[in-house]
This record gives structure tokens, sequence and C-alpha cells, in this order.
């Protein structure tokens, strides 16, 4: 009991740690890219929204760093495929019972002459609609 209280008590620790630290790296990103603002707008003496446009461009960057996550994937955002799970479980053991039956439709097929073939005489590659090899004359 004992334990479990201690390992909840490391656990919102370890959050409050990241929480803290998370917010002390925004602050000092905030402060960094302020500096770059006024830098770049009194050094260079670029207009006034290019700058903030840079600084805005580099605080989102670098806001991905500092808020990541924990990875999650996109098609979670949409609805119809966060049952995937099921639907992939359903085809899985739709492919089961399909392995399980003998299935003659399987063999069931109309054969068709392959598209291209090769001049017996001399092995060049030939159309298969063609009567007489241009290479060497041969006769199929
Ligand atoms: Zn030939």
């Amino acid at each position: 009991m004992l334990s479990i209280e201690d390992s909840k008590d490391d656990l919102i620790r370890r959050k409050r740690i990241k929480l803290v630290f998370k917010i002390l790296s925004l602050i000092i990103l905030i402060i960094i890219l302020i500096y770059l603002f006024i830098y770049l707008l009194e050094t260079h003496s670029m207009p006034f929204y290019i700058a903030f446009l840079i600084v805005l461009f580099l605080f989102l960057f670098f806001l991905g760093f500092v808020l990541k996550n924990k990875k999650r994937s996109i098609l979670s955002l949409f609805p119809a495929f966060r049952e995937s799970s099921k639907m992939e479980d359903r085809q899985k053991e739709y492919i089961k019972q399909l392995s399980r039956k003998p299935r003659p439709d399987i063999l069931q097929f109309n054969y068709q002459k392959p598209l291209i073939e090769k001049c017996p005489n001399c092995g060049i590659i030939l159309a298969n609609f063609m009567k007489k090899c241009p290479n060497c004359n041969y006769e199929l």
C-alpha cells in the first residue's frame, strides 16, 4: 500500500518537474525571441511585420519541441479511423475463415497469353501479336 502511494507521489512529482521544465523553457524561448525581435528591428532595420513573422515562425517551431506529447497518429483525429482496430480484427477473422475453408473458386481463372515473349531463335523481346521476328526473320 505504501509503495503504491510512493509511486503515485513519484509520478506526480515527475509530472510537476516536467511542467516546471516546460514553463521554464517556454519563458527562456520567449525572452530569446524578444531579444531577437529587437535585434532584427534595430540592427537590420527590418520592416516590423517581417521581423514579427520570423519570430513567430521560430516560436512555433520551438514550441513543438517544448510541447511534444506522446506520439499520436494523425488518423486518431478522425473518428472514422478510431475503430480501425475493430475493423482490423474483423478483417483478420474473415481472412482466417477464408483460409480454413477449401476454395475451389481460387483456381477458376482465364488464361491469357503473355503480352511479351522472347524470340526462340535470337532471344529478342517481342510483342505477342508479332508473327515474324524483325531481328532474325524467324517465323513465330
Ligand atoms: Zn529473332
